[in-house]
Formats: C-alpha cells, structure tokens, sequence
C-alpha cells in the first residue's frame, strides 16, 4: 500500500469511528508508519471526523516533521510505542466512552484493566495494562508506556482518567481492535452486579492469551 493510500484509509477510518462515537470533538489521534520510514499522523486539534488526506502531517525517516500541519501533542506517546514495538504498523488513541469510564475506577489491577469473560478480547487484545494519571501531555505517559510495552503482547493500554491506547498491524487491525475493545468495556458495565463467567487459565492459553 502506497502513503498515498495508507493516508486515505486513515482518514477513511477516522471519519468512520468520529460518526460512531468512538471520539468527540478533537479528542483522540490516529498515526500509522509509512512504507520507506516515519509516520503520517493526525494534526494537533484537528478532529477525526473531518481530516482530509492532503492536510495530515507527515514526520520523515530521520524523526523531524515534514512541512505541513504539525502532528498531534499526542504522538509523543505514539512514537514511543513504535520505537519498542516494531511489529505495530498503526496507533489509535480514543477517549472512547466506556474505555475512558473504565479508567477513571480506582483500583484497576495495573497488569490487565479487563479479566478475561469473551474470547474475542484475549484474541485481539490479549491484556491491558494501566498506565498511571498524568497531566496531558506529560512526557511520563510515553516513558511508562514504553515500559509497559517492551517484550509484552498486549495491544492496548489504558490510561488512567484519561482514555486508551491501541496497536494494530496496520490501520484496518488497530480500528478493530480499538472498537472490540470498546465493545467489551461497555458489556463489562452492562454487566455489572451480574455473576459473570470468567475464562479460566485454561481458556485463556488455549486462544494464545496470557503473559
Ligand atoms: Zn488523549
């Protein structure tokens, strides 16, 4: 897929999860490598609903912005996950209703946000670690979710009071992944007070889960 493409289905999905709901006016960023090095990323206050292919910013193999829109304040977290993960092709980061509920609970387990009772968070997600409140914009998120993700599977990160982090092989996988996830956090509320089944260990390593 060529950049020229790469950015269009960005652009595509975006608009696509802004008509859903999954983000509201400038909140969240999208950003996705490009094919010889760096990264087409979301302009800083733009909002995903109304991006357009020609007007996204682009930040060169060597690190530095290309001229053009500048990218979001955000993507200082963005950067910091791909530079340990570099299987991941594509970052969301929503402030998506029930993920952002979910992170404002106090006393989240820190090694995964959500325990296991659908196969389809396991197989997409495979746990969500919680990286603590900082100010917006604190060089602390990209610090600690760095370590959070170096040599771990999981997919996505929940950052505390504030929303999640999401990875995907390219854009396609991390849309879907944000939005599977976004699904499981609103059965989770759905089903509060309510007995629910737990996948097992058992369960859990047969899907590929665990950590
Ligand atoms: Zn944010």
């Amino acid at each position: 897929m060529t950049d020229e493409a790469r950015a269009e289905r960005m652009v595509l999905l975006c608009k696509s999860l802004f008509d859903r709901g999954y983000s509201v006016g400038g909140a969240g960023n999208v950003s996705v490598r490009r094919e010889a090095g760096g990264f087409i990323v979301t302009p800083t206050g733009s909002c995903l609903g109304r991006l357009s292919a020609g007007a996204l910013s682009v930040i060169g193999a060597d690190g530095a912005p290309l001229p053009g829109p500048k990218p979001s304040k955000e993507f200082a977290f963005h950067r910091a996950l791909y530079d340990v993960r570099p299987e991941a092709g594509a970052i969301v980061h929503l402030h998506s209703t029930y993920l952002t509920a979910l992170s404002c609970l106090e006393g989240l387990p820190r090694d995964n946000a959500i325990r296991p009772f659908t196969p389809y968070y396991v197989m997409r997600i495979g746990h969500m670690p919680v990286i603590p409140y900082y100010r917006p914009g604190a060089p602390e998120i990209a610090r600690d979710l760095a370590a959070a993700a170096q040599g771990s599977k999981a997919q996505a990160f929940l950052l505390a009071s504030h929303g999640v982090v999401v990875l995907g092989r390219d854009i396609d996988d991390a849309v879907n992944n944000a939005e599977e996830l976004e699904e499981t956090a609103k059965l989770q509320f759905l089903l509060r007070g309510e007995t629910l089944h737990y996948l097992t260990e058992a369960e859990i390593a047969e899907l590929g889960g665990g950590y």
